[in-house]
């Protein structure tokens, strides 16, 4: 009986992470076939997860924007402020054990000087990126991105700083020619981070405004509703999803050696420094933070890691992640507020992989890394997790800046390409587990506030009627 109905309960967790273990097993049988697959036939395997993955895309900026402004509109001014510095505290806290936790395996383990023979002293990179933009340019953007200067483009398009090669500009810095030309450009994909503060300030200005606000608070309330149940639709699709998304996936991979080869090391570091922070670091602050064990829920987040191992995308799983939330009965105006702040800002498994994959790379050019040197590392490894979208492989553009801090070059992010995309998957769960987290520790260290602005308000209600 026990038994029926933990799977009447779970029915859809088993279901997706029996989609990610036969989409593995598939794609690894369509691949020793022996068949020529090609990239077309690979579209075709990946058509129906691609359509899953569309119809979560589609409800992030919706979802993103009306949660945070109805959340916070709906908390009195001094509470969000509070939840929000919890909440910010707890991202940052745990980040920066990420990176330091990230730099301890990687310098005792060495990854690099154990595979510096195997690539011969000789590193062949791939051009990956036109020209590299300085770290101070992408720090730059950063905070650029944080003030869209047009609300409706930043949904589609965030800023990003190119240098084009200009041959008729030939001033002098600092004795050299200066050629390229700093220029702005806009690329593809949300500017999360700018909804995000945007978002953030509205909600506050609603909550300022009174009764005056209250059509546009409803209005916000609505769409989050509405939102969260377009999600309790989609998500019935997460197993079928996930499994033609590893299947194409594991399909497409034109090579595994790396994987124990060369890269293998490398590989593992990460891997071990994932699963470290994961159960040990975060574990230990759940449980100084909430007094509570963390495996039970753990245990109940296992939907929304087969949804973001499968997808590799914390912003996709964003609204399955706000959904386990719910259903493990926390306040949503709570999680709410902090989850999509959190898929947005807030990525452990990035930043420690940042960390990690740059000293590994700069041990391999034998590079010495001297104390500043890590400090650097560590500061960027942060920046770059904090600016990575919550997109597939999004943390391999923003690795960019983090190399520059150790003078290497941004071509050199090619070393690690061949094992990134599993890695992704990796670091993306425990991206999206440290969000879920994250909201239950805010929610619990907030719970007596929650309690007593509950108090006043009934005590206004009572004198008013
Ligand atoms: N794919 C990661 C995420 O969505 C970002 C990254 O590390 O590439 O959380």
């Amino acid at each position: 009986n026990g038994c029926i109905s933990f799977l009447r309960e779970n029915l859809l967790t088993i279901l997706t992470v029996i989609g990610v273990l036969s989409g593995t097993l598939l794609g690894w049988t369509l691949r020793a076939s022996g068949y020529q697959w090609t990239r077309r036939d690979v579209m075709y395997f990946q058509y129906p997860g691609e359509l899953f993955l569309r119809m979560l895309k589609c409800l992030i900026v919706p979802l993103l924007v009306s949660s945070i402004v109805s959340a916070i509109g709906s908390l009195d001014l001094s509470l969000s402020g509070k939840v929000g510095l919890r909440a910010i505290i707890y991202y940052m806290t745990t980040t920066i054990c990420a990176v330091m936790l990230g730099i301890a395996l990687v310098t005792t383990i060495k990854p690099g000087k154990m595979s510096s023979d195997s690539f011969d002293g000789n590193v062949t990179t791939q051009k990956v990126v036109t020209k590299d933009t300085l770290t101070s340019d992408t720090l730059l953007d950063l905070i650029r991105n944080v003030f869209p200067e047009n609300i409706a483009q930043a949904t589609i398009e965030s800023y990003r700083t190119k240098l084009s090669y200009d041959p008729n500009d030939n001033r002098t810095v600092k004795g050299h020619i200066e050629t390229y030309k700093i220029e702005g450009s806009y690329q593809k994909g949300s500017n999360v981070l700018g909804l995000v503060c945007f978002s953030v300030v509205l909600g506050i200005t609603l909550g300022k405004m009174g009764e005056q606000s209250r059509p546009l608070q409803n209005f916000f309330h609505s769409l989050s509703e509405a939102m969260m149940i377009i999600t309790g639709w989609v998500i019935w699709l997460s197993p079928l999803g996930v499994f033609f998304l590893v299947t194409a996936k594991i399909m497409e991979i034109p090579s595994f050696s790396e994987l124990v080869g060369r890269l293998g090391m490398y590989f593992m570091t990460v891997l071990l420094g994932l699963f470290l922070h994961g159960f040990g670091t975060l574990s230990v602050l759940f449980i100084l933070a909430t007094k509570k064990l963390p495996c039970r829920y753990i245990a109940k987040m296992g939907q929304v890691m087969a949804t973001a191992f499968g997808t590799a995308s914390s912003s996709a799983t964003m609204p399955i992640t706000i959904g386990c939330c719910d259903d493990m009965g926390l306040d949503p105006r709570i999680t709410r507020f902090v989850i999509p702040i959190g898929a947005t800002i807030n990525m452990d498994g990035t930043a420690l992989y940042e960390a990690v994959a740059a000293i590994f790379i700069a041990q391999l050019r034998k590079v010495d890394m001297s104390f500043g040197k890590i400090v650097a590392v560590s500061v960027t490894a942060t920046a770059a997790s904090i600016g990575a979208a919550g997109i597939p492989q999004a943390g391999l553009v923003t690795m960019v800046m983090v190399l520059d801090t150790v003078n290497l070059p941004a071509e050199d992010v090619s070393i690690i390409l061949a094992v990134d995309w599993l890695l992704d998957r990796f670091r993306t769960t425990i991206n999206v587990v440290c969000d879920a987290l994250g909201a239950i520790i805010v929610a619990s260290l907030s719970q007596g506030d929650i309690e007593k602005s509950r108090a006043i308000q009934n005590d206004r209600e009572h004198a008013t009627s």
